[in-house]
This record gives C-alpha cells, sequence and structure tokens, in this order.
C-alpha cells in the first residue's frame, strides 16, 4: 500500500535544500547558498517579545491575529505604500510563506493557473502546484533585468487563468519591476479580471535609484490584490515565522477561515515583536541595508572581474544571478563540481526553472570575510576548467 498522496510523491524538492545537505557533510565550506540574514534580530525586538511573554501573552489569539499587530500594519501600508487597508483586510501568518500558501488554497480550485515567472523561487510553483493548480512560466531574461515582460503576461493568458504573481524585488534574480511595468501589469490584471499575488518580502532592500512600490497602489488594485509581506528578511526575523497578507478583503477573510484549520493562530510573542519591529526605532534596518550595499558591491565587481563570469547589479533582495554561460558547464555541473573542488556553495540556477539555466544565484546574505573568501576560491575554480 502507498501511503503517500500524489501531489506528495510528485513535488520536487528545492535545490536549495540539495546543495545545503551536500554541503553538510563537508568541511570548510563558504556558503552563498541561504536566502536569510546572517544578522540576530535588533534587541528592542527580542526585548518586546520577552516582556509579552512575562506580561502573561502566553495564549492563543484570534486567527486572523492580534489587532494591535494588524494596525501597525494598516498604519505602515497606508504611511509607506500608499495602500488604503482597515485592520480587517490584513491577517498574520506563519512567515511570508503560510501567507502565500493560505492564498492559494483560498483562491485555486484544481486546473486553475497562475502565472509565474520563470527564473522562479521554486516554493512559488510548489504551493500551485499543492493546491492541485497549475503553474504557467513566463520567461524573463537578464537584458530586461529579470523583469516581466507585460506583453508575454498577456499571450500566456487564457480562459484556465486565475492570478498572476509578482515577486519584486525578486528571489532568485535581484530584480525590480518599475512604476511603468507595474502599472501595465496592474491594466493586464483589471483588463482580465485576475488576482494578483504580489510577494514583497524584499521590499526594503532595494539599492541605487530603484524604488520599490507595491502593485495594490494603482487605482482598482487593492480589491484584487493580496500583498505578502514577512519580517523574515527585512526585520532579520526568519526564525520567529511571521508575516502578514493584506489587501483584498473578500479574500483575507476566507483565508482566515483557512488559517483556524491550519494553525489556529500565529504564536503569540512574534506578534509583540512584530509590533516593534514596525514602531520602534528603525536603525538596525537601515545598518543592515548599508551593509548589504557594502556586499553587494564586493560581490558584483568581484565576479565581473572574473573571466568568463558576469552578473549584472542586481537591484534589490541579496541574491546576484551569476552568468556562467561562458564556462559551458551546466548549472548543475558548476555547482556540484565547485563545492567538491572548492567548497564553495551557490545554487543552480537549473532550480529555479528552464531561464535560470546557465545561472547559479549567489546570496549575498553573508559576512565581506566570506565574500572575499568565497570569490577568491571561484576565480581559481574558473580559471582551472
Ligand atoms: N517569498 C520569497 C520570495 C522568499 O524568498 C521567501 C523566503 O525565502 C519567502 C517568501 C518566505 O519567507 P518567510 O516565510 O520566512 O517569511
Amino acid at each position: 500500500m502507498n501511503y503517500i498522496s500524489r501531489i506528495a510523491l510528485n513535488l520536487k524538492s528545492s535545490s536549495i535544500r540539495n546543495m545545503y545537505n551536500m554541503a553538510n557533510t563537508m568541511e570548510n565550506v563558504v556558503s552563498f547558498a541561504i536566502g536569510e540574514p546572517d544578522f540576530t534580530t535588533a534587541a528592542n525586538i527580542i526585548e518586546a517579545s520577552n516582556k509579552a511573554l512575562m506580561d502573561g501573552q502566553t495564549h492563543y489569539t484570534t486567527n486572523a491575529g492580534i489587532l494591535p499587530l494588524r494596525q501597525a500594519i494598516a498604519n505602515k501600508l497606508r504611511n509607506k505604500n500608499n495602500v488604503n487597508v482597515k485592520p480587517d483586510d490584513v491577517i498574520i501568518t506563519a512567515g511570508g510563506m503560510e501567507a502565500l500558501m493560505l492564498c492559494m488554497m483560498t483562491i485555486l480550485d484544481p486546473g486553475d493557473e497562475v502565472i509565474v515567472t520563470d527564473p522562479f523561487w521554486s516554493n512559488h510553483p510548489s504551493q500551485i502546484i499543492m493546491c492541485g493548480a497549475i503553474p504557467k512560466f513566463v520567461k524573463v531574461y537578464e537584458e530586461d533585468g529579470f523583469v516581466y515582460n507585460p506583453d508575454n503576461i498577456k499571450n500566456a493568458i487564457n480562459k484556465n487563468t486565475k492570478a498572476l504573481l509578482i515577486n519584486s524585488p525578486s528571489n532568485p534574480t535581484g530584480g525590480v519591476a518599475d512604476e511603468e511595468v507595474l502599472k501595465e501589469i496592474a491594466k493586464i490584471a483589471i483588463e482580465n479580471d485576475l488576482i494578483v499575488i504580489s510577494d514583497e518580502v524584499y521590499q526594503h532592500l532595494v539599492y541605487d535609484d530603484a524604488k520599490f512600490m507595491s502593485i495594490a497602489a494603482f487605482p482598482g488594485m487593492k480589491e484584487r490584490t493580496v500583498i505578502i509581506d514577512s519580517f523574515s528578511k527585512t526585520y532579520a526575523m526568519t526564525g520567529w515565522r511571521i508575516g502578514y497578507a493584506a489587501g483584498a478583503s473578500q479574500i483575507i477573510q476566507y483565508m482566515t477561515k483557512l488559517q483556524e484549520n491550519v494553525v489556529s493562530c500565529v504564536n503569540t510573542p512574534s506578534q509583540y515583536a512584530a509590533i516593534e519591529a514596525l514602531e520602534g526605532p528603525q536603525d538596525y534596518l537601515h545598518y543592515m541595508l548599508s551593509k548589504y550595499t557594502e556586499r553587494r558591491k564586493l560581490v558584483v565587481e568581484g565576479i565581473n572581474s572574473i573571466d568568463r563570469l558576469s552578473c549584472i547589479k542586481p537591484k534589490g533582495a541579496f541574491y546576484a544571478f551569476m552568468n556562467i554561460k561562458e564556462t559551458h558547464l551546466s548549472s548543475e555541473e558548476f555547482a556540484v563540481t565547485l563545492l567538491k573542488n572548492k567548497g564553495v556553495v551557490v545554487v543552480p540556477g537549473s532550480g529555479f526553472g528552464e531561464a535560470g539555466e546557465g545561472y547559479v544565484r549567489v546570496s549575498y546574505a553573508t559576512s565581506e570575510e566570506n565574500i572575499i573568501e568565497g570569490l577568491k576560491r571561484i576565480k581559481s575554480f574558473v580559471e582551472c576548467l
């Protein structure tokens, strides 16, 4: 008897995990694999959580999460992102990940299609597949800064298309969609009556003249957009498992109904910590951003100084999508051989979709020393090919 469902059997495990497992068996490894800040959470945020616990906040909360946090998020969306939502249009979730999953489960029926970029963050299509729905990939290209070409989205729409997933700034490419592109995507969504799932978890990590904008801020979009955000990347809170979804009222209400059946509510001390993250001093966020800016320079200049390797300057997040085409190795061969020969972990682009072939993802959420050492090893690896 096979007890495992078809969906579970067929789900691919992420190439990030595969590389991570391989590296775990080795010594003296430099890792560019991890998509999480190497900083620890700011002390004032930890203190807010401790205080909540000592004050007796050790119980369940409502399914949607505590009102002061939903209010703080609604304030942030109104003041910083120009998106006017009520606290009732916000649900607190176990990271951006659960917000995405609840959203997909709320809107998707088997056979529905969701347009997703290729390269993609692999959990996006996996979650769509877990709902019995179909990810419809639209390729994005290095020469376009890895940003959607709206004409290609139009061509991918058919009668089964239910939603459009955008992720700007993007994991794995660091691409950031500008206002013009977002405006065109919004127009397409309205004309075709599509829901937009806008994964904005890297919104604070933008560089140079790039600006983050939420697609929900365009007229007529808040009603059809589900914003996905998280405290993980912005406030170095990956382990706290807290994020949220906000936007289209009816969808948020149904997500709350599902929440009751999934985790009931997010852990209570994290919710109090998140209020402090939003409303307390923001200096630590600025400090982390200044460090990412320095590291990005180091990584981009380092890669482009190595013969046969290149990368465009990522406008956001903390990933460089390194072009390895001139080495004539597949991204898998490149990543595995680099790890075996030099002890450096990068993630093969093939794990992020067909259009990711010819690239590897380099995360610069790691120390300057690691970046310098890792690039030195990558250079000597490529020189020996
Ligand atoms: N969305 C993107 C694009 C991500 O890269 C991640 C994490 O890597 C998430 C969402 C979810 O993060 P979390 O569940 O920690 O909030």
